[in-house]
C-alpha cells in the first residue's frame, strides 16, 4: 500500500469507476454510484512519535490533521470532531496481557456513538452551506438506530426516520429508540427486521418518495470510519507508551460488518503499530471461513446472543479485500468464530476472575483471543475492543452471572423520558404518507 502525505485526501470506489471524490462529496453519497463504498486513494502517513497522548481529543486532532487536508480542516470542523468525541475512552488492564478498551461511554453506550456523531455534525455543516435538506432513513435492530437518533438529532437540515420491528428489540433498545429527540420520528413496525430493510431499499425505489430528499447512514458510509480510526491509536499508545508494554499488541475486533476492523487496519496502515488483528465474530462466520478458504460464500443471518454481529454477508468485506491485494490479509488478520454458550460462559468466567463484566458482544472478543492462546495461534499482549456497555443486555447478564448489571444513568433517564412512536403496518404507502405529514418533506 502506498503512503504519503498527500495536502488533498482523495476518495474512490472500490470498485474503481465512482472516483476522485472530495471527503464531503463521499460523505454526502454514502455508496458509491458504481455501487462500491469509497476508501481514500492513498492512506496518508502518520508518524506515531509526532502523535500527542495527552488526551484523546488531542490526540484526535493530531491524526486527523493528516487524514483531513487545510480546506477541509477547518476551525468549524475541529469544533464539530471535538464535540462528537467529547467522551472518555478507558483502558482497563485484565490480566495475562489482556486489556480492555471501553467504547461505550457515549450517549447510547455503544461504540456507534463515535461514528454516528462525527457523521451528523460533518453532513450537516455541508448541507448548511448548501441550504439543502435530508430525511435520513434507517432501519434498525441494534445499536446503529439509538446512535443515529441520538447523533443526528437537532442537527439542522437533517430529519431521522427510524424503522424498528415492533416486538424484534429488548426493552433497553426500544427505550433507546423512542425517546423524543428533535428532528426523529421512530416508526415501531408490524414486522421483522428483514420486513423494515425491505421498506428501506423500496422507498429508495419508489415513485411515491421521489420528493423527500432521502440519504442512509450505515457503516458503508466513509464519515464513520474516519473516527473510528482513532480509538485504536489511542489503544495502543496507551497500551505501549503508557502502559509500559514492549511488544505491538494484537487488536481483537468483535466484529459484524466489518466496519470497525476496516477502521483499525486503516489507522494501521496510516502507521498505527499493531502486532495484527483478529476478527472475532459470533456463529455468523462468513470471514473465518473466508480466510480459510477464499471461495468461501456468505451466509444468511443466524440470531446469537451478540445481536449486533449478526450479520451473513458483512458489507465492509469488500473494503478489507481492496485494502489488502493477493494474500496480504492473511498474514496480518485472523479470525474465530465464538458461540452463545462460550459467550456466556466467558462472562461469568471473566467476571470470577477479574470482576470486570464484559457485554456479550466484547466476550466474543475476549473468548477469541484466549482460544487463540490455547491454540498456540496467538501470543503477547492484546487489546481488545469494548463495543457494548453491559446494560444494554441485562437479561443476558443475569443468565450467565445471575443478576443483571447496575444500570448507568443515560439508561435509567430514559425511563421517565417523553416518548414519541408511530406504530405502522409494513406497508411502503402508509410509510409514505406518515413520512410526508410528520417531516413536512
Ligand atoms: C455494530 C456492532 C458490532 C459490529 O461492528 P461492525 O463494524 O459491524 O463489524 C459489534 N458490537 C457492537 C456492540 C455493535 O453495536
Amino acid at each position: 500500500m502506498v503512503t504519503m502525505n498527500d495536502l488533498t485526501t482523495i476518495y474512490d470506489s472500490t470498485r474503481g469507476i465512482d472516483t476522485g471524490r472530495t471527503l464531503g462529496e463521499a460523505i454526502e453519497t454514502g455508496l458509491a454510484t458504481d455501487g462500491g463504498l469509497f476508501l481514500p486513494k492513498q492512506i496518508p502517513a502518520v508518524n506515531p512519535e509526532s502523535v500527542s497522548t495527552a488526551s484523546f481529543l488531542d490526540m484526535s486532532l493530531d491524526v486527523l490533521a493528516h487524514w483531513l487536508d487545510g480546506t477541509e480542516f477547518t476551525d468549524t470542523w475541529r469544533k464539530r470532531v471535538m464535540d462528537a468525541l467529547s467522551f472518555p475512552v478507558p483502558i482497563i488492564p485484565l490480566d495475562d496481557g489482556l486489556f480492555i478498551c471501553e467504547l461505550f461511554h457515549g450517549p447510547t453506550l455503544s461504540f456507534k456513538d463515535f461514528g454516528a456523531r462525527t457523521m451528523a455534525r460533518l453532513l450537516g455543516d455541508r448541507l448548511s452551506r448548501t441550504g439543502e435538506e435530508r430525511v435520513i432513513l434507517v432501519a434498525t435492530s441494534g445499536d446503529t438506530g439509538s446512535a443515529v437518533a441520538d447523533g443526528f438529532a437537532g442537527i439542522g437540515g437533517i430529519q431521522v426516520v427510524l424503522l424498528f420491528p415492533g416486538g424484534g428489540v429488548s426493552e433497553v433498545q426500544e427505550r433507546q429508540l423512542i425517546a423524543k429527540r428533535p428532528g426523529v420520528h421512530p416508526f415501531r413496525v408490524e414486522g421483522s427486521f428483514d420486513d423494515c430493510q425491505r421498506l428501506v431499499k423500496s422507498a429508495f425505489q419508489h415513485p411515491s418518495w421521489s420528493s423527500v430528499p432521502l440519504s442512509t447512514a450505515n457503516s458503508i458510509n466513509i464519515a464513520r470510519l474516519l473516527p473510528q480510526m482513532l480509538y485504536y491509536w489511542w489503544a495502543v499508545l496507551n497500551v505501549t507508551k503508557g502502559l509500559g508494554v514492549k511488544d505491538d499488541p494484537l487488536v481483537c475486533v468483535p466484529s459484524g460488518n466489518l466496519g470497525n476492523l476496516t477502521a483499525g487496519v486503516m489507522a494501521h496502515f496510516s502507521g498505527m503499530p499493531a502486532g495484527g488483528f483478529r476478527a472475532a465474530h459470533n456463529v455468523n462466520d462468513f470471514f473465518v471461513r473466508f480466510l480459510n478458504d477464499p471461495g468461501a460464500v456468505t451466509g444468511s443471518t443466524i440470531r446469537t446472543l451478540s445481536n449486533a454481529m449478526d450479520v451473513g454477508a458483512p458489507s465492509n468485506f469488500e473494503r478489507l479485500t481492496k485494502l489488502f491485494p493477493g494474500f496480504a490479509m492473511r498474514g496480518m488478520l485472523s479470525a474465530d468464530a465464538t458461540t452463545d454458550e462460550q459467550t456466556l460462559a466467558t462472562m461469568s468466567a471473566i467476571h470470577e476472575r477479574t470482576g470486570y463484566l464484559p457485554d456479550p458482544h466484547t466476550a466474543v472478543g475476549i473468548h477469541s483471543v484466549e482460544q487463540g492462546r490455547r491454540r498456540g495461534d496467538l501470543s503477547g499482549p492484546a487489546i481488545i475492543m469494548a463495543t457494548a456497555h453491559p446494560a444494554k443486555f441485562p437479561e443476558t447478564c443475569e443468565r450467565s452471572i445471575g443478576r443483571k448489571p447496575e444500570e448507568p444513568e443515560r439508561l435509567s433517564r430514559l425511563r421517565e423520558a417523553p416518548k414519541a412512536v408511530t406504530d405502522i403496518a409494513a406497508d411502503i404507502h402508509q410509510l409514505a404518507e406518515e413520512v410526508r405529514l410528520r417531516t413536512g418533506a
